[in-house]
């Protein structure tokens, strides 16, 4: 799309009009403005606008309408997938309420919130949320797009918690959506993703967890294999309480790294338990008493410190994934996806990470309520390499290929939405009754198309 004088008019007209900014092109805050979290991904759109509160939504939708472009929702970028050309990026920061309800166990959550400054507000409370591996990650973009939490094994994917939301429609109307209000639209934002308005406020549910246990198992990569055959062992005959995240990480050669584990290889096992401590270790006895780990730093702790679980970085940085959801784990699978891990080390692999499922992630009861349902699978995988020097070019087939023939004849093309990598769309998510579905509700409240979501319906 070219620009003409009108857009550049009717976005000094939307300046005016906006208690919050517009950022366009040009401006020296124009690259920080646009970023992606993945700075491999240049996203180019026409502006970037953060609105104060609902009057200036609809402001910009107005705009919208005007100019011919769409709008499109990142709260953070995690889930950027690049294609910005023709929209108005709208950043919901100023949506900033948290407001807990203990007794009637949920919160309300702007969509500005990220989960490391929401579930801090939940301590002393015993209630936690249904929060995954990564505080920097806002709740709206990760629930709208399912969640697969440290507590779905026993919850269900986290977008079932969601009770209400709060959205501004493509024409500009606030609308409160809940299961008494519009199921069908209700069951399509819990899971299809930003397509279906501006979301303002979700109200989710909180659930009772007196006791949290858990934290990162280091082992050395050489055990990963057995490491994995061993956990895989545990976590099939633990109570759905128990949740374990499986990675292979190659360490840096870099001045960042500590001296000692500097350019190494680590597998690791990470842990949630909801329960007492004695009980969580006594469940993984099995895995620390076969393999002597490097450090073992499970212990309680609070809802405050989940995301010093897995202690993922938080900083922007560029990398290509790949990811994949396995139906079968049995055999040898997890130890060759292990070998596909270290045969793609020379090409530049930097990580992997294996999701057990299960639990009630596997039972379909929540069907009629959410497109994204249940996932009958065993685990989902991802894995990415990290760009340390912009100016190397990485392979993709090199990257990903082994992978691809570790898990060859044992996938299925269905996921939860949040796992989607560069370049899917909802399309890799769900079945095509639920694509149908979706693509009705989207049609019944943005006829124009206007909303644009990271991940698509088809065409
Ligand atoms: C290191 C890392 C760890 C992760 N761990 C997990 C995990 O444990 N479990 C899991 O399920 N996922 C996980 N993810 C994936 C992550 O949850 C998704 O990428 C999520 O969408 C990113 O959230 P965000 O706030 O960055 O969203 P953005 O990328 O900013 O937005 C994603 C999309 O959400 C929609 N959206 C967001 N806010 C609104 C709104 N207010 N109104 C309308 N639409 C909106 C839009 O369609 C937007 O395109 C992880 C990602 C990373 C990078």
């Amino acid at each position: 799309m070219t620009f003409t004088s009108h857009h550049e008019s009717a976005f000094d007209e939307l300046a005016e009009l906006l208690d919050g900014t517009v950022i366009r092109p040009g401006q020296a805050t124009w690259d920080e403005a646009r970023a992606a979290w993945n700075l491999a991904i240049d996203q180019q759109p026409a502006a970037v606008v953060t609105p104060n509160h609902v009057e200036d939504i609809g402001h910009i939708l107005k705009a919208a309408h005007a100019t011919g472009l769409d709008v499109s929702v990142q709260p953070r970028g995690h889930g950027a997938n690049g294609d910005l050309a023709g929209c108005i990026l709208l950043r919901p920061t100023a949506f900033d309420e948290v407001t807990i309800h203990v007794e009637e166990r949920y919160a309300r959550v702007g969509a500005g919130v990220l989960w490391g400054t929401f579930l801090p507000s939940l301590e002393g409370t015993g209630l936690i949320a249904l929060a995954g591996t990564n505080p920097d990650v806002s709740v709206a973009g990760y629930l709208l797009s399912g969640g697969h939490s440290w507590f779905s094994r026993w919850k269900g994917l986290a977008a079932h918690s969601i009770r209400a939301v709060e959205l501004v429609d493509a024409s500009g109307e606030l609308r409160r959506v809940t299961a008494e209000s519009d199921p069908e639209l209700l069951w399509a934002l819990r899971g299809g993703g930003g397509l279906f308005g501006v979301v303002t406020t979700l109200e989710i549910d909180l659930f009772e967890a007196p006791d949290l246990f858990g934290g990162k198992i280091i082992f050395p990569g050489v055990t990963a294999e057995a490491v994995f055959e061993l956990a895989d062992a545990v976590i099939r005959t633990a109570p759905d309480e128990l949740s374990l995240l499986l990675g292979l990480i190659n360490m840096p050669d870099a001045p960042f790294v500590p001296e000692p584990m500097r350019g190494q290889t680590f597998a690791s096992v990470d842990v949630v338990f909801v329960g007492s401590a004695a009980a969580g270790a006594a469940l993984l006895a099995p895995l620390v008493n076969g393999i002597p780990p490097v450090a073992n730093m499970t212990r309680p702790f609070t809802i405050g410190q989940l995301g010093e679980v897995a202690a993922e970085p938080t900083d922007p940085s560029g990398a290509i994934d790949w990811s994949a959801t396995l139906t079968d784990a049995s055999g040898s699978v997890l130890a060759d996806v292990a070998a596909g891990f270290r045969a793609a080390t020379p090409a530049g692999l930097t990580l992997l990470t294996l999701r057990p499922l299960g639990g009630a992630i596997a039972r379909s009861d929540r069907d009629a309520t959410a497109v994204v349902g249940h996932l009958d699978a065993q685990y989902t995988v991802f894995a990415a390499a990290i760009i340390m020097d912009p100016t190397a070019a990485l392979d993709p087939d090199a990257l990903f290929e082994p992978l691809d023939e570790a898990v060859a004849g044992r996938t299925v093309q269905l996921t939860v939405p949040t796992f989607l990598t560069h370049g899917q769309g909802l399309a890799d998510a769900y079945g095509e009754a639920d694509l149908a579905r979706l693509a009705e509700i989207k049609r019944r409240v943005d006829p124009h198309d206007v909303i644009r979501s990271n991940r698509g319906l088809p065409a």
